[in-house]
């Protein structure tokens, strides 16, 4: 997925995100496999510990404001907690979300459908109404899905999953974090 963002930035001029007035790294995003969560944690046990409690500090002053706000999705901005000027600390273990965001992309449903996702806003400011090509999602998004399920097999874990890049961090405190809630308000934080 890397390489392919990577191929297709440099067909377009090389975009990329230096120089980047409105970080895309202050909106919320959500993710919602249990193998995103563990390889951003397999990165955070990497750290030392004066680094993760840190984190961890930023993480719960994150999600302090974060459940504050009623459909944060559309009204909460503030630095993932993992970004550092305008860096992500956690370059290589970041979500798949992170991973595809700012060029436009194509995702094939099961059933066919062809879903389809503009590019950041300043991709699209950049490259107003001209010819794109667009990332396919698909087999990436379909690679993960079968490590998701196999692993969800192995844990003999079939509930829902859905955090934020904070959650996820915080949830290295909780060790009963993965057990099932059935409540989203505040996600149980
Ligand atoms: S995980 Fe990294 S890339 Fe993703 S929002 Fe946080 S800082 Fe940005």
């Amino acid at each position: 997925m890397d390489s392919r963002y990577a191929e297709l930035a440099s067909g377009y001029n090389g975009f990329g995100c230096g120089g980047c007035d409105d970080l895309c790294c202050n909106g919320v995003f959500v993710h919602f496999t249990l193998i995103e969560h563990f390889y951003l944690a397999e990165g955070f046990r990497k750290l030392p510990p004066g680094k993760r409690e840190d984190l961890l500090r930023r993480a719960r002053q994150y999600n302090e404001a974060y459940s504050r706000v009623s459909s944060p999705e559309a009204k909460f901005r503030m630095p993932c907690p993992l970004n550092e000027d305008p860096l992500c600390l956690f370059y290589q273990y970041r979500p798949v979300l992170c991973r595809v965001y700012g060029l436009p992309g194509r995702l094939r449903a099961a059933g066919g459908r062809i879903q389809e996702f503009k590019g950041c806003w300043r991709f699209e400011k950049d490259r107003g109404s001209g010819k794109r090509e667009y990332l396919d999602r698909t087999p990436y998004y379909s690679r993960l899905a079968n490590l998701e399920k196999e692993l969800r097999e192995k844990l003999v874990y079939f509930q829902r999953y859905r955090k934020t890049v904070a959650q996820m961090l915080l949830d290295e405190k909780r060790p009963e974090a993965l057990i099932m809630r059935t409540y989203d308000f505040f996600e149980g934080y």
